[in-house]
């Protein structure tokens, strides 16, 4: 039986992604950037309906040049969820900035607004806010946008699993000042590695800025003849391959949520009579893109995540535990996190990440579950 996946790439049928890559060679424009780039910019941003978008060579490189154009600098104070993958908090420390993580509810397993309310008391003069939209499920945007705007400090949204989520009609990633999304290996869509910065700010300054955050992915070059630098650049633009790769995924992106809400609906179904098993949770007033199918197990249900993970192991088949929480990370310990009855570290511990490929067959799904439903016998 063939190895499943928790999440690989998914190219469309069509080869929609050849037919852009292939322009780009007739035209030997495989790089410096080119039309796949600057068309890519303009599909992804009308898709999410953000102002400007910039493509940059990671998701990482978004969130970096996001917190530098949201003014982050040494010192600062960032309000970082506290449940997520380190790549959310690595560019905070670039900048030689100071997180501070935020503790997660169960009504999103995202930024507690409550615990940010308490955050902005204990730091008024924070700079920046990052929630994350995690596994695609939305945060709670309206009452963590009030609050920051209350306090007049800027947001920015890691969406990099969340594009094709909406919050109450919104796309995830337009709310804040900044949205950023990635096109990693096991994403949603991917270019085998890519992202995109988006602007939300009133159409002068969004392109104002998302022009600045191109100049620091361009080594910061100044308009002139010669090599002339002022400030200190980075190479993260997107490459005019990478980014024929985008165009065509992205013309199969609404497919693939289709499909991600299929393997959902089917676990759901399937795994119903599994005492103690309860599921991410996906409200019917938003839609989720169900990027990975995320289920708990009840501490004293007789089955440990662990269990689930090494049976799947067994069959050839992957699966993940839910994201170890920033504050119980060795490498961030030395920095505050403001609790809500410590729900990251409760979703970890309890979590799986079920496989969510797109590629899976009815009976690849029939095999997962079978061996997850024989752990209850
Ligand atoms: C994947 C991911 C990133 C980083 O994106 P890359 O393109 O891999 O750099 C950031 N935040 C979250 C929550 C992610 O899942």
């Amino acid at each position: 039986m063939a190895h499943i996946y928790l999440a690989s790439p998914h190219m469309s049928e069509e080869g929609y992604e050849q037919k852009y890559v292939k322009e780009a060679f007739d035209t030997n424009w495989i790089a410096p950037l080119g039309k796949n780039v600057n068309e890519f910019e303009k599909e992804l941003a009308s898709y999410v309906g953000a102002k400007d978008g910039a493509a940059l060579c990671t998701g990482s490189a978004a969130i970096h040049l996001a917190l530098k154009a949201a003014g982050v600098k040494e010192g600062d104070i960032v309000f970082c969820q506290d449940l997520t993958f380190s790549a959310t908090v690595n560019p905070v420390i670039y900048e030689k900035a100071v997180p501070v993580f935020i503790d997660s509810d169960y009504e999103t397993w995202n930024m507690s607004a409550e615990a940010l309310e308490r955050a902005f008391e204990k730091y008024p003069d924070v700079k920046a806010v990052m929630p994350v939209h995690l596994y695609g499920l939305p945060a709670n945007m309206d009452r963590i946008m009030e609050i920051c705007k209350k306090h007049g400090v800027p947001v920015i949204e890691d969406a990099a699993e969340s594009l094709g989520s909406y919050y109450h009609g919104q796309h995830t990633g337009t709310f804040g000042d900044y949205g950023i999304f990635s096109f990693n290996g096991n994403k949603i869509i991917t270019t085998s590695g890519g992202g995109m910065l988006v602007c939300n700010l009133e159409e002068e300054k969004a392109k104002e800025r998302t022009a600045k955050v191109r100049f620091w992915a361009t080594q910061a070059r100044e308009p002139a003849r010669h090599y002339e630098h002022k400030e200190i650049g980075y190479n993260y633009r997107m490459s005019n391959i990478v980014a024929g790769i985008g165009r065509g995924q992205l013309k199969v992106l609404d497919q693939r949520i289709g499909q991600k809400k299929y393997i959902f609906d089917y676990y759901r179904e399937h795994l119903k009579d599994c005492e103690g098993l309860s599921f991410m949770p996906v409200h019917t007033d938003e839609r989720a893109n169900c990027w990975l199918s995320v289920i708990q197990l009840a501490d004293n249900c007789g089955v440990r995540p662990l269990d689930v993970m090494i049976a799947l192991e067994k069959g050839d088949i992957e699966s993940r535990p839910v994201w170890k929480p920033m504050h119980l990370q060795p490498v961030f310990k030395n920095y505050d996190y403001i609790d809500n009855g410590n729900v990251g570290a409760v979703l970890f511990r309890r979590g799986v990440c079920l496989p969510s490929d797109t590629k899976m067959t009815d009976e690849d799904l029939e095999r997962i579950c079978g061996i997850i439903r024989g752990l209850w016998k």
